[in-house]
């Protein structure tokens, strides 16, 4: 624009191979097609409507990625798209001059975020955060930015050392077929489904190249072991170890061919996810040898016969619960995988022990055939949960640099998405708590960004009237009130209390909150949290218990008596750890319930990305059945409200779009030849050059505006709005 009005090189802009011309009539969102607008914020007016119909415009072009202003939003084509990710399209973002000009894309998102380390006269850590619902494509994008980064940040010695298994960039993407085995399953919605949020950071050099990297999980969803939804499965490595064992195997870990488990539903479904070779290749490079992997398959052969293991009530009430047909044979076959004691095993199974009284009695007391189940559930996610930490720990000390060895990171984050279903527990709390907190921080950084920027530049602007979503954080986790407050005082208290009375405890205390909706339709105890992508009902029948996520410290003694050597590792006899599995009420440790533990790990997260400048992928699903060339509005449109996104181009697009480094202007002669100072002036005279230019530009634009508008476009279609 500068340089057409100017009349300065009016043909070409080097960069981009555009004419100015095209370049103008883009940026106004006129004449362009609405394909080929590759920047959301270019839409005129920026509305719902607009949007969607850019982005179907889009996808229907087979064109998946578009910028929304600082933000990459990402549809999925649900179809293998190779050409998209070749190294050699790596390689051409990494070496391009301004790689934003560039079509939108990942590698662009991640090029620019591995020039920003170093592009400031301190080094800054980065961190990219990606988004979405499930199946929106936030793991397939993560993976996508690591091998853009195992290509681009490379050492140059590890390429020449080519055949070696140890290269650290090949170590790092093996985590990913490991982590994606024991903590993906195939759900409703997506066949590859993470049950774990997940933020890895890339370690980097001061030559910015990878040395190493380090994983933290977070919520792994662990009911999932021993209780799997009607057409879902549990974790991928479960069918990978039933279906992928050799003949020697299956004699070992008790797993005949065909041979059913309660806990593997639809073993039928064969997906790509089931190979077992890939995850044990994966596992040797990660450090984890033949042995140990052995190790880890007979626990949970062990876990799935312990599935099969079926209560019946007993006649007598002073009795332990009958075992139901078969279940001796589970019983057994259970206790010898895990090397448990076979008596204990069924002993801590039926039979509760109870202290009570000064002298800290001991009392058996039978249980029911539900108490029973929710023991031996509780000992399956016990056992898998710390397996999942424990494979964790392992990949990090195996991935992670030494720490002289690095000084900034890349960081990734594949966070679950903002979910409202029809029944919405505390997993969803803890996840659209978690994307409040990330969508706070996502506009905090980005208007004091912007804010920052424009009193550097002695520019003045005016912010668009932001709503923050302070009174929603308030609401959900305020001090001394809030509703985590209210849900850990009633595990803290420990009294009987129904969901009926916490939904009045929840709205009498909170009544005043702006966040906390009516909740008048529904006929079961729920409360409503009016979220900044739309109102959710929470459900509280079963929320405190989830909360509490009791383990009863028997269960604990139980495995810590085992001699298989893994569960010896993941079991140890420490006292410090027992208390801390001490049930409701016997304990004087405070106790770590479900809300807090995740409000701990989300305060660290995001003061590591407080730490970091961000960048934000949005993925978005444009169908919920997997399939390609299928964009059904509905959906996408809920997507976008959930995001959140309409707003952020909002204040994308009040802002100004379109910058270019002074630097830049002066190393361009051609278009900058005529004005452009000689380098000995200083910074300030360059820019006392530029201001008359500006100025002169800002008052011819609105005749070009009018000039370029499209023959038969009326007044009603305002020009974007301009800012320079
Ligand atoms: P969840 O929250 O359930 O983990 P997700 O957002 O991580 O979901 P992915 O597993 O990344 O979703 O993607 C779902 C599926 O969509 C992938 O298994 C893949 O088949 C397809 N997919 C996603 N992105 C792409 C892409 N860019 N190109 C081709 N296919 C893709
Ligand atoms: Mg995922």
């Amino acid at each position: 624009i500068l340089f057409q009005v100017n009349g300065h090189n009016p043909d070409s802009d080097a960069q981009s191979g555009k004419s100015l011309r095209e370049d103008l009539q883009e940026f106004l969102g006129r004449e362009a097609p609405l394909h080929q607008l590759d920047d959301l914020t270019k839409v005129n007016p920026v509305t719902l409507e607009t949007v969607l119909r850019c982005l179907q415009a889009r996808y229907m072009a087979d064109t998946f990625y578009t910028n929304a202003g600082c933000t990459l939003v990402a549809l999925n084509p649900f179809k293998p798209i190779p050409q998209l990710y070749l190294p050699e399209l790596m390689r051409e973002y990494h070496t391009a001059p301004q790689p934003q000009k560039l079509k939108p894309h990942v590698f662009s998102v991640g090029e620019q975020t591995y020039r920003n380390v170093k592009s400031l006269i301190e080094p800054v850590n980065q961190s990219i955060v990606v988004s979405g619902e499930s199946g929106a494509g936030k793991t397939w994008t993560s993976r996508c930015l690591m091998k853009f980064y195992a290509v681009v940040a490379a050492s140059p010695t590890s390429w020449e050392s080519h055949k070696i298994a140890e290269r650290i960039e090949q170590r790092i993407l093996n985590s990913n077929p490991v982590m994606e085995a024991f903590g993906n399953a195939c759900t409703l919605r997506n066949n590859n489904s993470s049950r774990f949020g997940k933020f890895i950071q890339l370690q980097l050099n001061r030559a910015q190249q990878m040395t190493g990297a380090a994983v933290q999980t977070y919520l792994l969803e662990k009911t999932r072991v021993a209780c799997q939804a009607s057409s879902e499965r549990n974790f991928h490595i479960f069918y990978q170890v039933c279906k992928g064992a050799s003949e020697d195997e299956r004699l070992q870990w008790h797993l005949p061919k065909g041979a059913a488990f309660s806990w593997l539903p639809n073993p039928e479904r064969n997906l790509e996810e089931d190979c077992f070779e890939v995850t044990r290749e994966a596992m040797l490079h990660l450090g984890i040898d033949t042995p140990t992997q052995n190790n880890i398959f007979k626990v949970l052969a062990g876990l799935l016969h312990l599935g099969n293991i079926q209560f019946a009530d007993s006649e007598d009430e002073a009795q332990p619960c009958q075992l139901m047909d078969n279940a001796k044979c589970s019983v057994r076959t259970s206790a010898l995988l895990l090397q448990l004691p076979e008596d204990m095993l069924l002993e801590t199974l039926r039979i509760r022990t109870i202290r009570a009284g000064r002298q800290q009695q001991v009392f058996r007391k039978p249980c029911s055939q539900t108490e029973c189940d929710t023991r031996r559930d509780c000992v399956a996610k016990l056992v898998y949960a710390r397996l999942f930490d424990w494979l964790v720990s392992v990949i990090n000390s195996s991935i992670c640099a030494d720490p002289g060895s690095w000084t900034t990171f890349i960081g990734l984050l594949d966070v679950y998405g903002f979910e409202s279903f029809p029944d919405n527990s505390l997993e969803q709390l803890c996840i659209n708590y978690a994307n409040e907190k990330l969508q706070q921080h996502f506009v905090a950084h980005y208007l004091r960004a912007q804010q920052e920027e424009y009193t550097v530049e002695g520019l003045e602007w005016s912010f668009v009237n932001y709503q923050d979503n302070q009174a929603c954080l308030d609401l959900i986790e305020g001090s001394p009130i809030s509703i985590c407050a209210l849900i850990n005082e009633e595990c803290r208290l420990n009294r009987p209390s129904s969901a009926a009375q916490l939904q009045t405890r929840i709205e009498s205390a909170l009544a005043g909150s702006l966040c906390l909706g009516h909740n008048k339709l529904s006929r079961e105890p729920s409360f409503v949290v009016v979220h900044y992508a739309g109102p959710v009902r929470y459900h509280t029948a079963g929320l405190v218990e989830k909360n509490k996520d009791p383990v009863p410290p028997e269960l604990t003694v139980l495995l810590q008596q085992s001699q298989d050597p893994l569960l010896m590792v993941l079991f140890p006899i420490n006292p410090k750890e027992k208390t801390q599995e001490e049930p409701f009420g016997l304990s004087r440790a405070p106790v770590l319930t479900v809300v807090s533990k995740f409000k701990a790990s989300l305060e660290q997260l995001l003061q590591v990305l407080h730490s970091t400048t961000p960048h934000y992928i949005r993925c978005i699903k444009p169908n919920s059945q997997g399939q390609a060339q299928t964009f059904l509005r509905e959906e996408v449109l809920s997507q976008l409200e959930a995001c959140g996104l309409v707003e952020t181009i909002h204040i994308s697009a009040a802002g100004f779009p379109i910058r270019q480094f002074l630097e830049a202007c002066r190393e361009d002669q051609t278009l900058m030849g005529p004005i452009s100072p000689s380098p000995e002036q200083s910074p300030h005279s360059e820019e006392a050059t530029l201001q008359p230019l500006l100025q002169d530009i800002l008052h011819t634009l609105p005749a070009l505006t009018q000039a370029t508008a499209t023959p038969g476009d009326s007044d009603e279609a305002t020009p974007a709005p301009v800012h320079c």
